[in-house]
């Protein structure tokens, strides 16, 4: 077990932190600091994120990290930590890590007890599902779903009986093809198509999969969706894999398997003791 109390201790920083997805405005005090005084900013991309920067008058060293490239990327920032120098970690736009490149890097740095700091911005994802009119909690953050026909439908089956509102990124070439595969496959339930966050064309389409599907030709920039769960009685049209992947994820994760149980009924509505019964079946 390593505790970690970030502002009481001398060790060297890695700092996770969030630029803006479109509206510059929203990069905190906070975050421009940070920026401005670490030893090294480790960035995307070092053309796009020096434009960033310069607009906020910040001139400090930048050296790329690349998601293609994250072993030797993380080893370098570890070393600059074993240095005793302060990292920030930034991506083109919004939170690094959330599908941008540094899960690498801060499971190593977390491993070797450097401090992980992350530090508050935007994300499209929360922007997204905080104002799409659905059913925020519980949510499934999805990101990119694959770009192969084949392998984007047996991923939506996978979710097609959850029942949380999720959410995928999706670029605006792939939008069509997504939703039809989503219309195939969820059916029409409700969605959010959410565009251009923060940017001064932002646009929310609050309708289903079928009517967002039919103007997806027109639509450009850079896109969320935001998917109603299944709202179908679940017991009716279970997908038990579905549910016994569910306990299993959550037992993975050190969860008891009663308590994983007990969850995965709240959730889904499906009866613990037919749960149960489900899990033990597989046992057996
Ligand atoms: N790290 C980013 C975050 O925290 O949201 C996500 C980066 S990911 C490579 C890029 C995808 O995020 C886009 O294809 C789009 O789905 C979504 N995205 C990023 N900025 C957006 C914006 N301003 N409006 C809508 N979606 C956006």
């Amino acid at each position: 077990m390593i505790r970690q109390k970030s502002f009481e201790n001398e060790k060297p920083t890695l700092y996770l932190v969030a630029t803006p997805i479109g509206n510059l405005s929203e990069l905190s005090p906070r975050a421009a600091d940070i920026l401005r005084n670490v030893n090294v900013i480790a960035c995307e991309d070092t053309r796009t994120s020096g434009q960033m920067l310069k607009h906020f008058d910040i001139h400090n060293r930048l050296i790329s990290y690349q998601n293609f490239n994250e072993d030797p990327s993380a080893r370098g920032i570890i070393n600059l930590l074993s240095q005793g120098q302060n990292v920030a970690l930034i991506s083109d736009a919004g939170y690094p890590l959330i599908n941008d490149p540094g899960q690498r890097v801060v499971t190593e740095a977390s491993a070797l007890g450097f401090n992980v700091v992350p530090v508050s911005g935007s994300s499209a994802v929360l922007n997204a599902l905080v104002a799409s009119g659905l059913v925020v909690q519980p949510f499934l953050f999805v990101g990119f779903l694959p770009s192969a026909d084949n392998e984007r439908n047996r991923r939506l089956r996978e979710f097609r009986s959850y029942p949380m509102t999720m959410v995928f990124y999706e670029s605006p070439h792939r939008i069509k093809k997504c939703l039809k595969s989503c219309l195939e496959i969820f059916g029409d339930r409700r969605c959010v198509l959410a565009r251009e966050l923060t940017k001064v064309h932002e646009e929310f389409i609050r309708g289903t999969v079928k009517e967002i599907y039919e103007i997806a030709d027109d639509l450009k920039g850079e896109m969320v969706i935001v998917m109603e769960g299944n709202k179908d009685d679940y017991p009716k049209d279970v997908d038990y894999g579905t549910l016994i992947t569910m306990v299993s994820e959550k037992v993975a994760a050190g969860i008891s398997r009663s308590d994983a149980i007990k969850d995965v009924a709240s959730v889904t509505g499906i009866s613990r003791r037919r749960l149960y019964e489900l899990v033990h079946s597989k046992d057996n």
